[in-house]
């Protein structure tokens, strides 16, 4: 471990207060606390927002929209480059606030958090610059008409976001939000508050206009308020199917549009002929990446019948060297759960698959750390297609597995949920697997492990998953409202 990684492993941003205005101003409402899954320890107490400071800052993003919407985009594209410039240069520390608020293991923090949604920002940041008129030429019904179609940005959102993946989620929002010329309300899960308090620190370091970005912290009370709020435009939410669909509910009653970007119980499946001994260890590595804790984790293991000894027995070999612990251990590959009632919910799932005819088929032998919420990965198999843990997002390390026979019966499996986010398809032949793609109900597919994320490439859900896309033009055009333009020449 380097000697700055020795100093990080306690750091906490400064930041405690909420962003309104481009101003930092202390929070009125009740207290909560900042923990530490990884130690359990207390480091730092932050005031939530009071119903009356989302409205100030819902105001002050609605003030500064009609400025924000008519800045030229090469400027809200340098706008957006300063604030990738200077995520940059606190990136070490950005990666340190991940690793001690969510407990991702250090490694993933850099790569999944601070690089990517660096390199997503910066994608953003020209995706302010496209012209995205489109000219529809003459119309001659009864007389001539020439038409444009133009969009425009759709105003403030309130970009609310989940605890796991807090600053990447966080930019997936604002960066296409601002890029269209929206303004924001930012408002993180009050289970890891700190990283996202810093963001608005960041905002004002890179000199984003007063009002355009706020960001505002509290509960489920002042997530309703901020949804349902009469100044807000759009509301783009990550989080689990049940909170989105009470979102939904709360923008309807101001008839506003939502985003939604939700659970998953993602198949990743084996068909024959591939090498399962060859694939087991990226295969558990993948589901059990940030503790289980990943929306598009592929935690269903569709194994073909020819191939479960093979799979599993090298599934045994890769299971030994899971290491479970010290987020700051670049040994780790799986940290804590967030908090002890998610570990409970995690360990309610296990033993009720095992009161449901389910078997271990892979554990870990080492005892978890006495300090911090760690759960042990586990595979489940034996159990019916039916059953809760099959069914419901566990969001632990936690992975059932199904054999199935043949192809059509994998694919109606990999269907037989009710999410659809992303899926995986390991075929020894990848022509097949992509035109396998389209029996999936599944707004990601990836074939033999797909790639890394792309900031130019759609992500969200069919069914329970979620409404509308995140990242790359789509992301871009959730915030953005289509305007025909008409006249006679
Ligand atoms: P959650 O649904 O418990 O909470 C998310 C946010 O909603 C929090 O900020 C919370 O304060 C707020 N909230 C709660 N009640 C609200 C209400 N009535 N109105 C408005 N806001 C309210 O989610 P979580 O446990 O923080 O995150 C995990 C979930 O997020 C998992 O289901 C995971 O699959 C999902 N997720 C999805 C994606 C994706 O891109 N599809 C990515 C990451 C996480």
């Amino acid at each position: 471990m380097t000697t700055i990684e020795t100093d990080l492993r306690e750091w906490v941003p400064a930041v405690r207060d909420l962003t309104i205005d481009g101003r930092l101003v202390a929070g009125e409402g009740p207290e909560i606390e900042a923990i530490n899954p990884a130690t359990e320890k207390v480091t730092a107490t932050v005031r939530t927002a009071t119903l009356q400071q989302i409205d100030q800052a819902v105001e002050a993003a609605r003030r500064a929209f009609p400025h924000w919407a008519a800045t030229s985009p090469s400027e809200r594209g340098a706008a957006i480059h300063r604030l990738a410039d200077t995520m940059e240069k606190h990136s070490e520390r950005l990666a340190a606030a991940i690793v001690n608020e969510v407990g991702t293991p250090i490694a993933f923090a850099e790569i999944m958090q601070v690089k990517l949604g660096i390199s997503h920002l910066r994608w953003q940041a020209e995706a302010a610059l496209v012209d995205r008129t489109e000219h529809l030429g003459p119309w001659h019904d009864p007389v001539l008409t020439l038409s444009d179609v133009a969009y425009r940005p759709v105003g403030v959102v309130a970009c609310i976001t989940g605890y796991n993946y807090p600053l990447n989620l966080a930019i997936f929002k604002f960066g296409a939000a601002l890029a269209a010329g929206c303004t924001i309300v930012l408002l993180p899960s009050p289970r890891t508050p700190l990283t996202t308090l810093w963001l608005g620190e960041l905002f004002q370091e890179a000199e984003i206009p007063a009002g355009v970005a706020n960001v505002v912290m509290g509960s489920a009370d002042v997530g309703q308020h901020l949804s349902s709020h009469p100044l807000v435009d759009r509301v783009s939410f990550t989080g689990s199917d049940m909170v989105g669909a009470k979102i939904m509910e709360q923008a309807a009653r101001g008839l506003k549009g939502v985003t939604l970007e939700l659970g998953g119980k993602s198949p990743n499946i084996l068909l024959p002929g591939v090498d399962a001994a060859g694939l087991a260890k990226d295969i558990h590595l993948r589901w059990a990446r940030n503790g289980g804790q990943g929306c598009a984790a592929l935690a269903r293991l569709l194994v073909h019948d020819s191939l479960l000894d093979e799979f599993l027995e090298a599934s045994n070999e890769a299971f030994t060297a899971l290491k479970v612990g010290d987020p700051w251990d670049r040994g780790v590959n799986i940290g804590p759960m967030i908090r002890p009632d998610h570990r409970e919910r995690v360990q309610s799932y296990i033993d009720g698959a095992l009161g449901d005819g389910g078997e271990i088929l892979l554990s870990l032998d080492t005892p978890v750390p006495t300090q911090g919420y760690f759960v042990n990965p586990v595979v489940i198999g034996g159990l019916p297609h039916s059953a809760r843990a099959v069914q419901e997002e566990i969001f632990g390390p936690v992975a059932v597995l199904v054999l199935f026979s043949s192809e059509q019966e994998a694919i109606d499996l990999a269907n037989d949920t009710a999410y659809g986010l992303a899926a995986n398809i390991y075929t020894p032949d990848v022509e097949h697997g992509r035109a396998l793609a389209a029996q999936l109900r599944s707004g990601t597919v990836w074939v033999n492990g797909g790639g890394n994320m792309r900031p130019d490439a759609p992500f969200g859900g069919f069914g329970k998953s979620g409404v509308g896309r995140e990242i790359g033009e789509w992301g871009v055009r959730e915030y953005l409202e289509v305007q025909h333009v008409q006249w006679r020449p």
